[in-house]
């Protein structure tokens, strides 16, 4: 275990129930629940069209900022657990509608390629739902071959998005 820590970050998103307070809560959550791991930043909340199928609720997405002590896969299980305890279920659809998604976006410079976790996640460079909420947070920082954040965010379009005003959910 490194004595500094690891800074990571989280892509939160959800598109049932209350989406807006889902992802508070789950930021709540992040800050509380999760051992060995503090929560350093977030961003602010966006609302855009569901990714996959359409028949489904917009989502809101935003993007944590954590320091945390936990291994990549033990950070994994932990963020499992506090979707589970915030009422999600897999029923196996790929992308489909969720009260809370929970995935790891970034592991320091880290690389992880295993069945069960990959890392940085797969797609991070291509989502504007990942891309300018971390903008906000680490304009510089470089995924992994793929360029710095503000790089990545010139080459995607951002149409879909739109910034959720803080007052909407203080
Ligand atoms: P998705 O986020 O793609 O909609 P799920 O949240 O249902 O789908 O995750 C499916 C699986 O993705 C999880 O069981 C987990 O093992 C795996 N996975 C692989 N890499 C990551 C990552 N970086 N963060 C979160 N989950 C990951
Ligand atoms: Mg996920």
């Amino acid at each position: 275990m490194k004595p500094t820590g690891v800074t990571a970050f989280i892509g939160i998103g959800a598109n049932l129930g209350d989406p807006a307070a889902q992802v508070l809560e789950a930021c709540a959550r992040l800050a509380r629940d999760l051992p060995d791991t503090r929560l350093v930043a977030r961003s602010r909340l966006y609302r855009n069209p569901p990714m996959g199928p359409q028949d489904q609720p917009d989502y809101v997405n935003a993007v944590a900022c954590i320091l945390t002590w936990l291994a990549p896969g033990d950070l994994l299980t932990e963020l499992q657990r506090i979707e589970t305890l915030m009422g999600r279920r897999r029923d196996g659809t790929r992308w489909g509608a969720r009260l809370l998604d929970l995935d790891i976006l970034l592991y320091g410079a880290e690389r992880i390629s295993e069945p069960g976790l990959r890392i940085p996640h797969p797609g991070i460079a291509e989502r504007d739902f990942v891309l300018f909420p971390l903008r906000e947070l680490a304009p510089d920082l470089e995924i992994p071959d793929r360029g710095t954040v503000s790089q990545l965010c010139r080459t995607v379009s951002a149409a879909g998005l739109v910034a959720i005003p803080e007052e909407a959910h203080a």
